[in-house]
């Protein structure tokens, strides 16, 4: 039967053969029951060497990686992965300390989760970099200009005249979250939940945040151009600022 329209939750199945390195199995049962409602093929792998083998022999769209796992870890996995692919990796973590060193240091990930995580949460992550990979289409949907700055959203690249801006993954998330919905003002507590993907955290992460988006966007923070302060309730990105 023909249904390819019936309902989202068809026209929602991504085409998609993700990798899965985790040596929990109940965690990486639930990874894949969400993953399989949304039609994806997996591979579940218990160690990182097994998923170098899985890599060497297969192709997929991207590799689910969990840090702590016996023997070889996944910061060790990825180094080697990053020798021969460039596919999205999305880190899996409980310890802080990782999160430190995927946010401070060029460790390869693409983005990365804290454990406990939310399977939704992780499975619109990986929707987000699957449709990145996907949408090379039309520049006028994902190239915003402001300034002499330059966001290209599906790339994830912030330039200025032409020169890269390194932004940390959720500095990404953040700018491009702000830029989409400009003239928006969004709370500390909307922007944590729509960026980090959950109501339990430190939200003056978000405040943190924006103070080094602007401090890399060259802003006077006592008069930010582009991320604007509403007084009492959070951000937005200037409207006028963005084609
Ligand atoms: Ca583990």
């Amino acid at each position: 039967m023909y249904n390819e329209k019936q309902g989202d939750s068809e026209v929602n199945k991504l085409k998609a053969k993700i990798l899965i390195v985790e040596d929990e199995k109940d965690i990486a049962d639930i990874m894949i029951l969400y993953l399989k409602k949304d039609g994806v093929e997996t591979l579940w792998c218990d160690t990182g060497e097994k998923g170098l083998d899985a890599v060497s022999e297969q192709v997929f769209d991207l590799i689910v990686l969990d840090i702590n796992l016996p023997g070889m870890d996944g910061f060790e996995t990825l180094r080697k992965i990053r020798q021969k692919s460039q596919i999205p990796v999305i880190i899996v973590s409980a310890r802080q300390e990782d999160v430190d060193m995927i946010l401070g240091f060029g460790t390869g990930a693409d983005d990365y989760v804290t454990k406990p995580f939310s399977p939704s949460v992780l499975t619109a992550r990986i929707r987000a970099h699957l449709r990145r990979k996907e949408d090379s289409g039309n520049e006028a949907d994902h190239v915003f200009s402001f300034g002499k700055f330059k966001l290209d959203s599906n790339k994830q690249i912030l330039s200025h005249d032409g020169k890269n801006i390194n932004l940390s993954p959720r500095e990404m998330d953040l700018l491009i979250f702000l830029v989409l919905n400009p003239g928006k003002a969004f709370s500390q507590e909307e922007l944590y939940k729509k960026i980090w993907g959950n109501n339990f955290g430190d939200l003056s992460t978000v405040s943190v945040h924006i103070r080094r988006l602007r401090k890399k966007l060259g802003e006077d923070s006592s008069l930010p151009r582009f991320i604007k302060t509403r007084y009492g309730f959070g951000y937005y990105f200037q409207e006028d600022n963005v084609s």
